[in-house]
């Protein structure tokens, strides 16, 4: 994708392509969870003695939060340690001062992922998730090109800044979502160019779903994304997504991203102008 790109000067070609060589994976739990689990929760729980007041034991939660986040400007940096993300999280994160990538144990479950599904489920579900973490690592970075990117944002902006969210008849916020909606379309095209890679060395691997076999697995592998985007939102949370989240509401997650992709109207035989496809598709990579 990088090497293809139209836009980019090819030293900051190079420079993206040695940082996503770089990216490390965090997944699942964290290393020490096979071995030395039990030594190690024991040493940093020894001083966390609690008592029956409440008001105590936050104070001195804090007071030994901040201890060890001192104690860490002198020990030496552990890439490999869990930073913010648990591996109970219910969410990806990438990070961007240590350029890795955690996707938590409670993540890699369905619709997302599972080890018995088709390849074109999990590619289109944590596959995705994967690629749009990547993503966040371009977020701002190119440098002779920086005009440009910021002008190939302007229009995932624009796009956004159309959608109404009918339930409480509000906009969104093209300008706050806009790093989010890039990586949604970055992580999609990623996770399909990946999915189309092992599919075509794994011929006749992937097995049709009972009740959908009239999909093609390409098609399959957009369904697979968007339904995990099917969400039922009280209000509430509807006008949080539309006010304060940086991401866009799930359902323009789904479409947003599917109308800009030139793949997903070959996969399903639709023209640009038709439906929900653009014919001005904005596109980053
Ligand atoms: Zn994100």
């Amino acid at each position: 994708m990088v090497n293809q790109s139209t836009w980019m000067d090819s030293k900051s070609k190079i420079e993206t392509i040695k940082k996503v060589q770089g990216i490390k994976a965090k997944i699942g739990y964290p290393d020490y969870f096979e071995k030395d689990y039990m030594i190690k929760l024991e040493k940093e729980y020894a001083e966390y003695n609690f008592n029956s007041s409440l008001m105590l034991n936050a104070l001195k939660l804090n007071q030994l939060n901040s201890k060890n986040a001192l104690r860490a400007l002198r020990d030496p940096i552990n890439k490999n340690e869990w930073m913010i993300t648990l591996p109970t999280t219910i969410s990806a994160t990438y990070h961007i001062l240590l350029n890795d990538i955690t996707i938590p144990a409670a993540f890699l479950q369905n619709p997302l992922f599972n080890n018995n599904v088709p390849k074109y489920i999990n590619y289109g579900g944590i596959g995705f998730i994967i690629g749009h973490e990547i993503a966040h690592g371009f977020d701002d970075d190119a440098r002779k090109t920086i005009e440009v990117f910021h002008k190939l944002k302007q229009c995932f902006v624009d796009q956004y800044n159309n959608y109404t969210l009918t339930q409480v008849n509000q906009q969104v916020a093209g300008e706050r979502t806009k790093d989010e909606n890039v990586a949604d379309i970055v992580g999609l095209k990623m996770a399909f160019i990946a999915y189309r890679k092992w599919a075509q060395s794994h011929r006749n691997v992937d097995k049709k779903l009972p009740g959908l076999t009239k999909f093609s697995d390409e098609q399959m592998f957009f369904l697979s994304f968007g339904h995990a985007w099917c969400e039922k939102m009280s209000d509430t949370v509807a006008k949080f997504y539309l006010i304060a989240d940086t991401h866009s509401p799930p359902q323009f997650r789904a479409i947003g991203s599917t109308s800009n992709l030139a793949e997903f109207d070959r996969a399903f035989g639709c023209k640009p102008g038709q439906s929900n496809s653009r014919v001005d598709k904005c596109n980053m990579w």
